[in-house]
């Protein structure tokens, strides 16, 4: 049994993606309402303002406000329509909240807690706001299962990153650690890639920019995080 495990923090243990989910769903009634239709909508969005927001501002919440109004405003400019600046705000106040700390996933943090009774357990989360992050992991109460020293903050998670995570964790041969976490590109790639193991946590709900193919199909499945803990601690003793 390997006697590092990691684990994701963001829908793995706290339920992010589904409130950022339904705000986006907000944000394509709000611009069907305006004249736009969904499927240019979703198309800028998600192929145009996104990716070029996510390359100037990161993962986390800070950029759903401005990309809202991007996506209205681009949408104007688009159909050659002038963008109204009333609206434009609207469109950004969609996004408003969106920066509290998200609620516990059910059973996540009694499974983390059952988790580090038996196993070494490192949490590995991404955001280029590091301090933001490390609020959210406190707000959740994981600081009170887990050493402050045991959470790692990366900007991306990719092979090197998280062979620069086994390192700060002192484990030296990538076999010897786990990763556990919702997310086939950013969890479990980048561990099965450098030779450690995963356990993908299949919440039925993949965000687009998300979608992977995995590096190959040697991992286990859970649907749940407490799911995958119990495979976890079933599997060896
Ligand atoms: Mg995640």
């Amino acid at each position: 049994m390997p006697p590092l495990i990691l684990v994701d923090f963001d829908d793995t243990l706290v339920d992010t993606g589904p409130r950022f989910h339904a705000r986006r769903e907000q944000l394509f009634r709000f611009l069907e309402a305006e004249g736009f239709s969904r499927e240019v909508s979703e198309r800028v969005h998600h192929e145009v303002v996104d990716q070029e927001l996510l390359d100037l501002m990161g993962f986390g919440p800070f950029r759903l406000g401005p990309s809202f109004r991007d996506t209205y405003v681009r949408l104007c400019f688009e159909a050659e329509r002038f963008p109204d600046p009333g609206t434009a705000r609207e469109a950004e106040a969609l996004a408003a909240g969106i920066e509290n700390p998200p609620p516990l996933l059910p059973g996540a943090l009694e499974a983390l807690r059952e988790l580090t009774a038996h196993r070494s357990v490192g949490i590995y989360t991404q955001s280029h706001f590091a301090e933001y992050q490390l609020g959210c992991v406190e707000a959740a109460g994981v600081l009170e299962v887990v050493e402050r020293s045991q959470v790692r903050i990366t900007p991306e998670k990719s092979p090197d990153a998280f062979r620069e995570a086994l390192a700060h964790f002192r484990v030296g041969r990538a076999e010897a650690a786990w990763m556990v976490g919702n997310s086939i590109r950013s969890d479990v790639n980048p561990a099965l890639a450098v030779g450690a193991g995963a356990t993908w946590i299949d919440t039925g709900l993949t965000w687009h920019h998300d979608r992977a193919r995995p590096v190959h199909n040697r991992f286990s499945r859970a649907t749940s995080f407490p799911e995958a803990v119990r495979q976890l601690l079933e599997s060896a003793d």
